[in-house]
């Protein structure tokens, strides 16, 4: 990592996490703390919490949490040296980076920079140019007028084999380095697109990284054999893996819905869009993936495949199950009409399209579906072949539970005995999968679950660092989370630096527990000395517990131990009288002979 921990901090320090997180959530004041609807699942109720001071957010539905960096990094996909490097611009700081990293920034700058430039140019090609009458006119005969063509940057190649290189003076460097041009046979620099009709492809923050190009009827040679569309090669700024079209523009409804259409192409995300349904993305040319689902995760939870029938049931069922459960999200499908796809039917039946993204269903009951429609069930051979096939797509899904379900609804619509059909599942093997179906979630500790006077205690230090923290010592608290927190707090100027010191020892509760307890309001209500008293207690209690134990084990004097013991009872009683003060302190002297404090 080239950039400093000062410098980090610095960019901590510089950035108001409540601006920018308002750039897209809504949060409103609550006591000290600001609260809204999290972004990264779906709800109705705000559990995304805020502080200000420390910059800091959390979630008590999904338990994401973070600072100003993380922040970026999850909601633009930008790695670490990106993610500091946006916020320090934002604030005006001067990285000290060194001068390699220096220069692969710049150059990839000079490459978004192209990119934006050529996407300008093909945009003005396709609005004024005469020569592009004919690509107006195929947009017109598919419904996308001139807003929609503004809205979504489309453009114009012309038929020529350098005129964008020609009229745009980037370097060689610039023209491979975006897949925009390359050296022909003969050494000269050419147009990577020739006249096709352009999509130009943003990253999630907008920035141009990419352009696809679809043949024009009519207009295209047609000894040219190229294919139908024709994508920008990977480079240093396009990552096929990662990009999903039209996120940029989708974002803000996919984050309100809770909800992400994907589809297959560019004209059917537009379709989309027209229809009022805003939250569409498509791939690039590749196969929807891992990758891909990673960043629809971080904005929905709700998955709705909008392929056309072929293309959805070939999705590959086992991975769909997998990440459904990796990354927590449903995956439904949205059933159109033999033979369209989305754009076609936006243009016959608007209400069919929004209908069929409503009523999407699971993707094990698409499957499901389509192998019985095409099953004969008029004999019982085809019964039989119906209910193999039937079963070979339940057996695809991990989860016991979910296969039985779908089975008693099998042997139901085939008229069979479901305990039969029970057997015969059985007895086709499982295809494996690499996510056992009896997994079970990580185990989480959520703040209530742990002791209170710790958690007080905690909550106490985060208020007033200056004022308890001497009596409030790390090995008073004895649930080992709360006392790592603890630790972390006293060893760490900030909030955020003791988070990562103590993820970064993979100690992950206990970071979790702290980034639970910063956005946890205030605790105005606190009494200073009762907390340090209830936690005090406690340890003492904890003591007393390990004496008994000792004793029951002979490992130490039954007679002494019980007369201190005795003693040591007392004075707890007494915390809650006038003579607490001294109490505590006897106690704390105890505690400190054995060891403790
Ligand atoms: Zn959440």
């Amino acid at each position: 990592m080239a950039i400093s921990e000062d410098d980090i901090a610095r960019v901590r320090a510089a950035t108001d996490i409540v601006a920018l997180i308002t750039e897209q959530v809504a949060l409103k004041r609550v006591g000290r703390r600001w609260v809204g609807l999290c972004p990264f699942h779906a709800e109705k109720t705000g559990s995304f919490y805020v502080n200000a001071e420390e910059g800091r957010y959390h979630c008590f539905g999904c338990r994401v949490s973070g600072d100003q960096i993380t922040w970026l990094r999850e909601t633009q996909r930008l790695d670490f040296v990106d993610a500091v490097r946006q916020l320090a611009e934002r604030a005006g700081i001067e990285l000290t980076e060194d001068e390699s990293e220096r220069h692969l920034h710049q150059e990839r700058r000079r490459l978004y920079e192209a990119m934006d430039q050529a996407v300008e140019w093909y945009h003005d090609q396709l609005m004024n140019a005469p020569e592009a009458r004919v690509a107006r006119e195929y947009l017109k005969s598919r419904g996308i007028n001139g807003e929609v063509a503004r809205r979504f940057k489309l453009g114009f190649a012309p038929d020529e084999w350098d005129r964008l290189t020609t009229s745009l003076k980037f370097s060689p460097a610039q023209l491979e380095g975006t897949g925009l041009g390359f050296k022909n046979r003969l050494g000269r620099y050419q147009d990577f697109l020739r006249a096709r009709l352009i999509f130009p492809i943003f990253d999630s923050s907008g920035r141009a990284v990419a352009i696809g190009g679809r043949v024009i009827p009519g207009y295209t040679d047609e000894t040219r054999r190229e294919g139908k569309y024709k994508n920008s090669p990977e480079t240093p700024i396009y990552s096929k893996r990662r990009t999903l079209y039209a996120l940029n523009w989708a974002k803000d409804d996919i984050i309100r819905e809770g909800e992400i259409i994907v589809c297959e192409g560019y004209t059917d995300v537009i379709a989309f869009f027209e229809v009022g349904l805003p939250r569409a993305v498509a791939t690039c040319g590749t196969a929807l993936g891992e990758d891909h689902f990673r960043t629809l995760r971080n904005f929905a939870t709700r998955i709705v495949l909008a392929y056309d029938a072929d293309g959805a049931g070939q999705s590959a069922a086992e991975s769909v199950y997998q990440w459904e459960r990796q990354y927590e999200v449903d995956v439904v499908v949205a059933s159109l009409p033999a033979g369209h796809d989305p754009a076609e039917l936006a243009r016959e039946d608007p209400d069919a399209l929004r209908r069929a993204v409503a009523e999407a269903i699971p993707f094990i009951e698409f499957r499901l579906e389509r192998v019985l429609l095409a099953a004969d069930l008029s004999t019982p051979t085809g019964r039989a072949k119906a209910a193999e096939a039937a079963l070979k797509v339940v057996n695809e899904h991990p989860s016991d539970l979910v296969r039985d379900q779908y089975l008693i609804r099998v042997a139901d619509r085939l008229g069979l005995d479901v305990d039969t059909l029970r057997h015969s599942a059985r007895g086709t093997p499982r295809r494996s999968s690499p996510v056992s179906s009896n997994e079970t979630p990580p185990p989480r500790a959520p703040v209530g679950d742990l002791p209170r006077p710790g958690t007080e205690a905690l909550r106490l230090l985060l208020a007033n660092p200056a004022g308890v923290r001497e009596d409030l010592p790390a090995r008073l608290f004895v649930d080992p989370r709360q006392r790592l927190v603890a630790t972390a707090l006293s060893e760490h100027g900030s909030v955020s630096s003791a988070v990562d010191a103590l993820r970064s020892r993979g100690e992950v509760e206990a970071a979790e527990l702290l980034d639970a307890l910063v956005v946890m309001d205030a605790p105005a209500e606190l009494d200073p000395e009762a907390v340090i008293a209830q936690l005090v207690r406690s340890a003492v209690t904890h003591e007393l517990r390990v004496i008994d134990r000792e004793l029951r084990q002979g490992v130490i004097e039954p007679g002494l131990a019980m007369s201190v013991v005795r003693d040591v009872k007392e004075r707890v009683n007494e915390l809650e009288g006038p003579t607490r003060q001294a109490a505590i302190a006897d106690l704390r002297e105890w505690l400190e002979a054995r060891g403790v404090a």
